[in-house]
């Protein structure tokens, strides 16, 4: 069975869905944390509202990754096999070429499926947030649009959300997912928030996405829809252009030096693309050829930031998930992946205290601790992977002074002192979130309060919920891709 048919329609019965009315999450936002948040907790038989100040779902953006250790949550919620559909692969090659094209590194990265036991999934991000809203909405989430919260209430019993035009939603627990910019962190932590406020990391990112039509009646570059990546280095600088939607499009991102003045902050920022063609002259004319396709690209300022100190309200009963308590650098390929962990990790800390008001505060605390040592890992894997790239080449004057001395075409091939360029997040693509999450709950929760005890039918229920048993496919799935003779290369 590929893996686009995994999943679909035989691993969740519906008569789970048993409604735990004692349980009511209110969600703030609908990016990939909050929809996330809503489908795990709807899973789990809370009753779950999610606020979103948008008319609808945002098609700004362009492509988005999930890793592996994100897609076998889809899996596990049936539907993986959509989103791999969508936007799939099993693995390929990745070429590393300097900024004029010579090949500096290849690296077959491998089958996704038999080394992690999931796909990557690369795809439109509006395509897969709206087969996410779907899925929220057929577990009988309420999605509301155009609710923008401008206030929250921090009670140690009943917190709520106050929406623009007054009303008040109470909830036993409130999970903020509202981005980077987070206005609740200004709401609910504003002293903090002072101390702490979004610092430009000093590069920033042009990123764009288009379908193939152009791209294939051009064979200055078509060659690039072949479904390797590739990434070009430059000094301080990288580009990367990556297959999209099984073949049918490109993406690229160009991150550069950037003293914070010219990108925006807002993701709707669209820029020509002739302002950063110019940026890139001499750069190999494959990658020009094929950016002079895209008309525009956002201009996005790359945020570099540890996790913020509060995850949790003074009240005990709001917490923050995804980008607005933990920003990603663009080189860490996790922002979207670490949004999903987070949701699939709270909604089971609050199924182990029972699915109960009085065991919120406890569940939170518990999600904070077992979630920010892994945050840490990704975001210092992301920073990591941004020096290696930008530091791979010596600064221009350095590398006169090389050639001037060696006209040895090998110089810039990976030695025993060159790591590898390969990167560095896929060693996060084994970790599974919810077995992890199982297994050290109750250690992590006694910690915090001694005379918590988790109950096996807790521990049983929530794991049945969240379908946490389709693991035992994880052979099964390498074996059937043999069977069919595909080939990883064949899938962008
Ligand atoms: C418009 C947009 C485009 C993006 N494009 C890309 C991209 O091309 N590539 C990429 O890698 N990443 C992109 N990202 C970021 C990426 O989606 C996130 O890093 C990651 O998925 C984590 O998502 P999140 O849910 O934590 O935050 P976000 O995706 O930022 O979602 C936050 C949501 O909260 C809503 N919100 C904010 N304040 C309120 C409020 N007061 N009341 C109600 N709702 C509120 C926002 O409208 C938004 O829908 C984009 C984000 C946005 C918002």
């Amino acid at each position: 069975m590929p893996p686009e048919s995994l999943g679909d329609g035989d691993t969740f019965a519906f008569d789970d869905l048993a409604r735990n009315e004692n349980l009511r999450v209110v969600i703030v936002g609908t990016g990939f944390a909050g929809l996330a948040a809503a489908i795990a907790c709807a899973r789990q038989g809370f009753s779950v509202t999610v606020c979103e100040r948008s008319a609808g779902i945002s098609p700004h953006g362009d492509s988005i990754l999930f890793g592996a250790n994100a897609s076998r949550i889809f899996y596990r919620w049936g539907i993986g096999g959509d989103l791999y559909r969508r936007g799939g692969s099993r693995g390929g090659r990745w070429i590393f070429q300097d900024e004029k094209g010579k090949i500096v590194e290849q690296v077959q990265i491998g089958n996704m499926i038999d080394q992690h036991g999931a796909p990557i999934l690369q795809g439109r991000r509006s395509t897969f947030l709206g087969s996410l809203g779907t899925e929220a909405r057929l577990l009988g989430v309420t999605i509301r649009l155009a609710s923008e919260v401008v206030k929250y209430w921090d009670s140690n019993e009943e917190p709520a959300v106050v929406l623009r035009g007054g009303e008040t939603l109470r909830a036993d627990v409130v999970i903020v997912a509202d981005g980077v910019h987070s206005p609740a962190r200004w709401l609910l932590t504003p002293h903090a928030r002072k101390a702490a406020e979004k610092i430009p990391s000093g590069y920033s990112v042009h990123r764009s996405a288009i379908s193939a039509e152009k791209l294939k009646a051009d064979s200055r570059c078509s060659h690039l829809l072949d479904g390797t990546i590739r990434t070009w280095l430059g000094p301080d600088a990288h580009a990367c252009t990556y297959p999209l939607d099984n073949g049918n499009g490109l993406a690229f991102t160009y991150t550069h030096r950037d003293d914070g003045s010219l990108a925006s902050l807002d993701w709707r920022d669209k820029k020509p693309i002739a302002g950063m063609l110019k940026e890139l002259q001499g750069w190999d004319p494959v990658l020009l050829a094929a950016l002079s396709h895209f008309p525009s690209s956002l201009h996005w300022t790359i945020v570099d930031e540890k996790p913020e100190e509060e995850w949790i309200s003074a009240g005990g009963r709001i917490c923050f998930v995804g980008d607005s308590v933990h920003p990603m650098m663009p080189t860490a390929f996790q922002g979207g992946s670490q949004a999903i962990e987070d949701a699939a990790a709270i909604a089971l800390c609050l199924a182990l205290t029972g699915g109960r008001p009085d065991g919120v505060p406890l569940a939170l605390e518990t999600y904070e601790a077992l979630r920010r040592p892994r945050i840490k890992e990704a975001q210092a894997l992301g920073k990591l992977q941004q020096d290696l790239w930008h530091q791979y080449l010596p600064p221009p004057a350095a590398r006169r002074r090389r050639l001037s001395r060696s006209s040895d075409s090998s110089t810039n091939a990976p030695g025993p002192s060159r790591p590898s360029l390969c990167p560095l997040t896929f060693a996060l693509y084994d970790y599974d979130v919810e077995n992890y999450v199982l297994e050290h709950f109750e250690t992590f929760a006694r910690a915090i309060d001694p005379d918590f005890v988790l109950k096996t039918s807790w521990r049983e229920d929530a794991a049945r919920k969240a379908n946490i048993a389709l693991d035992v496919r994880r052979a099964s799935w390498a074996d059937s891709i043999e069977r069919e003779g595909m080939k990883v290369d064949e899938v962008g």
